[in-house]
């Protein structure tokens, strides 16, 4: 079966989000490339997949950690030109202080939710732009404006896929390249676990699954958001913050200090 829409790169797709993007695209009609770890568990998938929907599903095994691993993805990034669609869902999150973690594991943590998904980027936009367009899914956090809510590192890395997504959109988006940011609240994934505690300890008023919280990201992309939070009952309140954010921004940079700070200042 021949596809015209394109085959979507989906990181992170052997388990939870990734793994519903995965059967979600396919669905829709894309053919998939699947990176992760773990060959069985990306294989289960694949195969599931495949069966479901007819679609031509490759896996790749690859730890984005690992410097050679992601040159590998970029590369087939690079020269797959029938590849229209990049999600950058790999990632992992820690629930320890933030001055209490291990500086290697938070040094790991960067690179697999930040310089991976960078790296992967710039393999897949400028080809995207080139070819007439193409699609790039961040997969950020609801901590990227909460750093607060988990390990602050963690949250500083997401902080990091909603800014890059913002100018990556600024710079790309007229050129073709629709790109989308997916903030969700917690989602019942093996992430908790990973990350040190039982999803089952949260408020489960707060959980949504992940079929939920991917087949609302999937409308959000449809209805054109840049940002999509899934979870947020009142999108005024997310406008708001952002009309904030843009009513600051001509106002950031200036020849001399404010006002409330000259009283320090040597008299011209
Ligand atoms: P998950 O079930 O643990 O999935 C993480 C995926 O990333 C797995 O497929 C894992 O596969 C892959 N992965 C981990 N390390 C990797 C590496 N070094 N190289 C390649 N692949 C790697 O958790 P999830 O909730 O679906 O997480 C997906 C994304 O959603 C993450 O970016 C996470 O930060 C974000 N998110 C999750 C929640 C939540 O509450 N669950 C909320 C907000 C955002 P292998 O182990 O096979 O490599």
């Amino acid at each position: 079966m021949s596809t015209t829409l394109g085959t979507a790169l989906i990181t992170g797709a052997s388990s939870g989000i990734g793994a519903v993007y995965a059967d979600r695209l396919a669905r829709r009609g894309h053919d998939l490339i699947l990176v992760a770890r773990n060959r069985q568990k990306l294989d289960a998938v694949a195969e599931r997949i495949t069966s479901a929907t007819g679609r031509s599903v490759e896996v790749l095994i690859a730890d984005l950690g690992q410097g050679e691993d992601l040159r590998r993805v970029e590369a087939v990034l690079r020269s797959n030109a029938d590849i229209s669609v990049l999600v950058n869902n790999a990632g992992f999150g820690a629930v320890t202080g933030l001055v209490d973690s291990d500086v290697d594991a938070m040094e790991s943590m960067i690179a697999l939710n930040a310089t991976a998904l960078t790296r992967l980027t710039y393999a897949f936009a400028p080809g995207a732009v080139s070819r007439g367009g193409g699609t790039v899914i961040n997969i950020g956090s609801i901590v990227a404006v909460v750093p607060e809510l988990l390990n602050g590192v963690y949250g500083a890395s997401k902080a990091f896929v909603l800014a890059l997504s913002q100018s990556l959109r600024h710079e790309l988006g007229e050129k073709g390249l629709r790109v989308q940011v997916v903030l969700p609240g917690a989602t019942a994934t093996d992430f908790w676990e990973i990350a040190g505690t039982p999803v089952e300890s949260l408020p489960q008023g707060w959980v949504m699954s992940a079929d939920d919280m991917v087949d609302a990201a999937l409308a959000g992309l449809d209805a054109g958001e840049f940002v999509t939070l899934p979870a947020l009952p009142d999108i005024e309140m997310w406008d708001s913050y952002q009309a904030a954010r843009q009513a600051l921004s001509g106002s950031l940079s200036n020849s001399r200090p404010a006002e409330r700070y000259r009283h320090t200042l040597a008299p011209r």
